[in-house]
């Protein structure tokens, strides 16, 4: 049995889009409430009836969201250009080494628009 799992994370922090065309508001520094969704998929383990716990997803997702929660994205290494697209495969490059499973990376910078990053 075959599923996906779904682990959302959120954090708050600034940032502006050195790269946007001249005049765009997003050149401006401003903030977002970002919520990321994190996927992992595969094979129900069958004596324990889940793929993995929730709890150990939790626990790879937390020293990343650390690391952006309450900061300015361009002053981090690899985020100079944070759109949400470069964010979600920031998130992905740190979070697969720790957690195999992952198959999809969703940054949400407001609640109508989110890029989502995913295994090809
Ligand atoms: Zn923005």
């Amino acid at each position: 049995m075959r599923v996906d799992l779904v682990h959302e994370f959120g954090f708050e922090s600034a940032h502006f889009l050195p790269r946007a065309p001249e005049g765009h508001k997003c050149r401006r520094m401003h903030g977002h409430s970002f919520r990321v969704d994190v996927r992992v998929s595969g094979e129900v383990d069958p004596a324990l009836g889940w793929l993995i716990d929730f709890a150990d997803l939790r626990a790879a997702v937390e020293p990343i969201r650390e690391r952006l929660d309450h900061r300015v994205l361009n002053e981090i290494e690899g985020l100079e250009n944070p759109t949400s697209e470069l964010l979600a495969r920031w998130i992905w490059e740190r979070l697969k080494p720790a957690c195999p499973l992952l198959t999809a990376v969703t940054v949400r910078e407001t609640c109508t628009n989110r890029c989502e990053y995913a295994a090809t």
